[in-house]
């Protein structure tokens, strides 16, 4: 098993990383993941510029072009021959002594690896459970930073409730999930939070609204309170790793149930239908 480690391709065996790297004081990073399907990694445009929109609201200087890091990503694929899986990338600030204050000196650190992808047919077909739980995450979370404690502990909290996913707000207001989007569904119109400083904008968010546009549903990108759950005909969960995901029952501080209802399944149709094929 290959990783890329800056300009290098490596067995994962012989990959070392500074001890002073401050992605490991201080999450001082960014990242993407993209899921691999025939060998081919899906949408990496849009995740190579979110990583751009990352690196320049955090002042990371990437250290190579899109054009480069797309080499290097379709390199490993093919040296891990990867069919199926996922490709994670990313870039933290460099090395230097431990200081809050960074200097703009140090010289980023890019690293990659692939994995299996999770089966997630069984979910896609059948839903999952969600945990609603505050967001206790701080006010930036558009930047796609491997500082995420946040969602590292309410996706801890969801699973010792018997869910997969935490669904959260800020005082009363639905955000995200914990490593995903939240889309309602009322009268066959979309409901999801609108792309601001509170919640990731999730590449498969975006397909997911131009797609359901181009069919004729209406989307609207509006804040809502937790109470519209329990009025929703139909809720799903959207990220690179799960795609649409239904969700059958919310558990925590409100509960409520789901059909796998039809506009969740005619999406989860046409979206693999933007997917790469043999
Ligand atoms: N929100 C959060 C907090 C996430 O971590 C993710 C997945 N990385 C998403 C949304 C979904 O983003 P994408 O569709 O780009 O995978």
């Amino acid at each position: 098993e290959y990783i890329i480690q800056n300009n290098k391709l490596l067995p994962k065996k012989d990959a070392m990383i500074h001890f002073d790297d401050r992605g490991y004081y201080f999450g001082d990073g960014i990242y993407e993941v993209v899921k691999v399907y025939e060998g081919q990694p899906f949408a990496m445009d849009l995740h190579l510029n979110r990583l751009v929109q990352s690196s320049s609201k955090l002042d990371i200087k990437l250290p190579y072009s899109k054009e480069q890091i797309q080499e290097y990503i379709t390199t490993l694929i093919e040296k891990n021959s990867v069919q199926t899986g996922l490709v994670y990338f990313q870039v933290t600030r460099g090395v230097e002594p431990r200081n809050h204050l960074y200097s703009r000196e140090s010289t980023p650190v890019f690293t990659a690896f692939t994995q299996p992808a999770h089966n997630t047919e069984d979910i896609q077909k059948n839903g999952i459970d969600v945990w609603l739980t505050d967001d206790i995450r701080w006010l930036r979370c558009d930047i796609k930073t491997i500082n995420l404690l946040g969602n590292v502990m309410v996706k801890r909290e969801a699973a010792d409730n018997n869910c997969q996913e935490a669904i959260l707000h800020r005082n009363g207001t639905i955000t995200e999930g914990s490593s995903s989007n939240l889309f309602l569904i009322k009268d066959k119109v979309l409901y999801t939070h609108p792309a601001t400083n509170l919640i990731l904008n999730g590449i498969t968010r975006q397909l997911v609204i131009e797609l359901a546009q181009k069919h004729n549903y209406s989307v609207v990108e509006e804040a809502f309170p937790v109470e519209v759950l329990e009025h929703a005909d139909e809720a799903f969960i959207s990220s690179s790793s799960v795609e649409i995901t239904p969700i059958k029952a919310v558990y925590g501080q409100l509960t409520t149930t789901f059909p796998i209802g039809p506009v969740t399944q005619d999406l989860q149709t046409k979206f693999k239908e933007l997917l790469p094929k043999a």
